[in-house]
């Protein structure tokens, strides 16, 4: 598809020679120089991986060699949680390499979680991204992209976003003044907590009438036209980024592998980054122990959940019959249904990772579940009661790690980490409605998408302006 001249690269050759981009199709297998600008084969058309020799670049021999990076945290690469594994994903010298201190996130132990989902205390974790610095996972795979459009010379950058993307990019390309974000959202779904971002940032901001998979045609299309570096997460560096989420839940527990990673699906770049970063280091001898990978959908936006457990659709060792997705689209097209739910970072009905995330969910041993904004937004408060919070569709891991606690899919005793991918204050909308007192705000925002209670909510406790009057009310309630 789209191919940006790289005639102006300067890239450090000998770096570089042993990392590449692949095509994903095993029947296809083209490869391509890691200093071209791809979203896709150029012969199949099929996602690429970066790949590397790795027998050919200086891979630690155990993972705990990483531990003496935070000693170094005064050298750019090591001061990021992402470029701090830096050996990880080589594929961008260390010179080229951008960041902005993403990735020092934490793996906080949620007993009050744990309660909720029916695990032993102790056992479930919370893997809060929500902590990077424009407050959701993303930044963890901009700064992976980024470094790569930085390496190829690009001067303007460009993605679709139902808002977390685009802040992320808008903030890359603000602090570093390399690039012009140009950014792509769909009418009226985007929370403001993220538009305000994108908009405070810089980015140049293109309101398209549709949804999300709508501007995610429009900007393949125009990035091509224009020759636009595409950030989404059909863009194969990004995912590189977001192994790194891997690389620290192990580090927090002291590279022991969890029995299960639990992470909402949305365009599945995370859960197709997530199996990557394990076949990766299974293939090193850096772990001996897969975790299983749970992808959670909304009820709302399932595409994954339909063709993986309804229409069996499976990795089938390399060659997945994507024919059952794209006859699966035909169909939402001919009943003209759209993705509705919430949880709007996971409003996807076409994930562009579908194929990759076949392949994690073979190696991960994994599970596909659906949850309703029901379920979301009572995991939400529950998340939030235990005093991180996290935005609608971060809590679709806790609700979908509770439903498969449930079904005896995930036992009592399992050591459960469930990926927060976002801050709780970039959706205050979602948050307010569920506490509020006024039942036709909570009709408006949320009845219309089948929620019908709130039984978690706390709720203001309204008094007149009369000392007496609120002294009997902190009594009562407190
Ligand atoms: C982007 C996003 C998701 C979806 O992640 P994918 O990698 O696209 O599946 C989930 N939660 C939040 C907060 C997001 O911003
Ligand atoms: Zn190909």
């Amino acid at each position: 598809m789209s191919t940006v001249s790289a005639s102006s690269v300067a890239v450090a050759k000998s770096h570089v020679n042993h990392a590449f981009q692949k095509c994903l199709n095993i029947d296809c297998n083209a490869t391509f120089g890691i200093d071209e600008v791809r979203t896709s084969c150029g012969k199949c058309g099929e996602l690429l991986d970066v790949a590397y020799d790795w027998e050919k670049l200086p891979v630690p021999t155990k993972l705990s060699d990483f531990e003496v990076m935070w000693t170094r945290r005064y050298e750019p690469l090591r001061f990021s949680g992402v470029w701090r594994f830096h050996e990880l994903l080589p594929f961008a010298p260390a010179e080229k390499v951008i960041t902005v201190g993403e990735g020092q996130t934490l793996l906080q132990q949620a007993n009050s979680v744990a309660k909720y989902v029916g695990i032993r205390p102790g056992q479930l974790y919370l893997q809060y991204e929500g902590m990077n610095p424009s407050g959701s996972f993303k930044d963890n795979g901009m700064c992976a992209a980024f470094t790569h459009a930085h390496m190829v010379g690009a001067k303007r950058a460009a993605c679709a976003s139902t808002g977390n993307t685009s802040a992320s990019l808008a903030m890359y390309c603000s602090v570093t003044q390399l690039m012009k974000a140009i950014i792509f959202i769909g009418s009226g779904k985007i929370s403001y907590g993220k538009l305000s971002q994108a908009l405070e940032y810089g980015a140049l901001t293109v309101q398209i009438a549709g949804d999300f998979d709508d501007a995610m045609a429009r900007v393949q299309d125009v990035s091509k036209e224009l020759g636009i570096y595409l950030v989404n997460s059909i863009n194969p560096f990004r995912l590189e980024g977001q192994k790194t989420v891997m690389y620290r839940v192990l580090e927090a527990l002291r590279w022991e592998s969890p029995d299960w990673i639990v992470v909402p699906g949305g365009n599945l770049g995370n859960s197709s980054a997530f199996g990557k970063a394990f076949i990766e280091l299974k293939q090193l001898g850096l772990i001996d122990r897969i975790p299983r990978l749970a992808v959670i959908n909304a009820a709302g936006a399932d595409t994954l959940d339909i063709v993986y457990n309804q229409r069996n659709l499976r990795w089938n060792r390399g060659r997945p019959r994507m024919d059952i997705a794209c006859w699966y689209y035909d169909e939402l097209d001919r009943e003209k249904r759209k993705a509705d739910t919430i949880a709007s970072a996971i409003e996807i009905n076409r994930p562009v990772n579908l194929r990759k995330c076949l392949r994690a969910l073979d190696f991960c041993d994994g599970v596909v579940r659906k949850v309703s904004d029901q379920e979301i937004l009572d995991a939400k408060a529950q998340v939030g009661a235990g005093g991180i919070g996290c935005e609608p569709a971060s809590a679709a891991s806790v609700a979908g790690a509770k439903m498969l606690r449930q079904q005896g899919v995930i036992g009592m005793d399992d050591r459960v980490v469930c990926i927060l991918t976002g801050h709780q204050l970039k959706d205050p909308t979602a948050t307010v409605a569920y506490h509020t007192t006024d039942q036709e705000k909570f009709n408006e925002v949320l009845g219309s998408r089948g929620v019908s209670r709130a039984s978690y909510a706390n709720r203001a406790v309204a008094v007149p302006n009369e000392l007496d009057a609120i002294v009997k009310a902190i009594q009562l309630y407190s």
